[in-house]
């Protein structure tokens, strides 16, 4: 049975917009002392402003941005709310793009008017065989390669949340030893938002597989106390399914994410979190 205060708990967590799926995680939370964050869309806003737009030799900026726009359309990632944002062309028409597809932790191609469209990070170029220029800027960087021939590419920058920086400090108040970030981005943002967080431990350039794979080593390294993984992305389901506590950002997350975690935040902010902690801490005064 699930002494009473438990309820009390999770009450009054679901008042402050965290919603806790059973009292069983909120004893856990009273042994968690690792938290490992997703950083896009979890530590940072996951809404980009385009700041600069290379074309390579014989391509214009417009013809760059058209090209990336129409590779985006199709994409939900907030790197192509950006680029479409960005975008000032001809309105981009459905019906003129096939083949759409998503390569996870890479990018993205499509097909239109006969040409073949890629939009992503240095992996996918690599992996296309494309004799991309890597670019010289800190920023998530998303070439673009139509034809097999490299278009240029879009720098794009992503803004840490306000409370990302005091909610981490207040964890390590609250008795959490290690604060980890996992991130499919570039090395050179992952470092920049690191160190501007003062989070323990980095693991840039993750495929999703591999972010799974890293959360297990942490949790098998981890096995007297609990570590919760902290995530918004479709992506990120299966981490936040295996981790000891799952924690969902409710508002930007996706179904799959939000099904999947034992906690869900619905400010997407990552000081609820901190408030969880403080209510499983308070809880467990009136428990025992
Ligand atoms: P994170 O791990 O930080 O949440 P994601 O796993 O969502 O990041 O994405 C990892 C990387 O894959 C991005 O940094 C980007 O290089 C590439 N990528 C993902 N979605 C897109 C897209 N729609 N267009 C271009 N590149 C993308
Ligand atoms: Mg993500």
């Amino acid at each position: 049975s699930i002494p009473l205060g438990f309820f009390g708990g999770i009450g009054s967590a679901s008042k402050k917009g965290i919603l806790i799926k059973g009292g069983n995680y909120l004893e856990a939370l009273n042994e968690l002392d690792t938290v490992v964050f997703d950083k896009t869309g979890t530590l940072t806003e996951g809404v980009f402003d385009v700041q600069t737009v290379v074309p390579a030799t014989g391509w214009t900026e417009e013809e760059l941005l058209e090209a990336a726009a129409v590779v985006e359309y199709n994409s939900n990632h907030p790197i192509a709310q950006s680029i479409l944002e960005a975008y000032q062309g001809p309105a981009i028409e459905q019906k003129t793009i096939s083949d759409y597809q998503e390569i996870a932790g890479k990018g993205l191609s499509a097909r239109s008017d006969e040409q073949e469209i890629l939009a992503g990070n240095h992996k996918l170029m690599e992996a296309n065989g494309i004799n991309y220029q890597a670019a010289d800027e800190v920023g998530t960087i998303i070439y673009i390669a139509v034809d097999g021939n490299y278009a240029g590419y879009i720098a794009i920058d992503d803004k840490i949340k306000s409370d990302s920086k005091s909610a981490l400090q207040n964890l390590k108040d609250l008795g959490i030893e290690r604060v980890v970030m996992l991130t499919g981005d570039n090395e050179q943002v992952a470092q920049r938002v690191a160190e501007e967080l003062g989070v323990d431990n980095y693991y840039a350039g993750l495929l999703p597989d591999e972010k799974v794979d890293k959360m297990e080593e942490i949790l098998e390294e981890n096995q007297d106390g609990k570590s919760a993984f902290v995530g918004d992305g479709i992506n990120d389901a299966p981490v936040l399914a295996r981790s000891d506590i799952g924690v969902a950002m409710g508002g930007l997350g996706s179904d799959a994410a939000i099904e999947a975690a034992d906690i869900v935040l619905m400010k997407d902010k990552p000081s609820n979190l901190t408030e969880a902690v403080k209510v499983a801490h308070f809880t467990r005064k009136i428990v025992w």
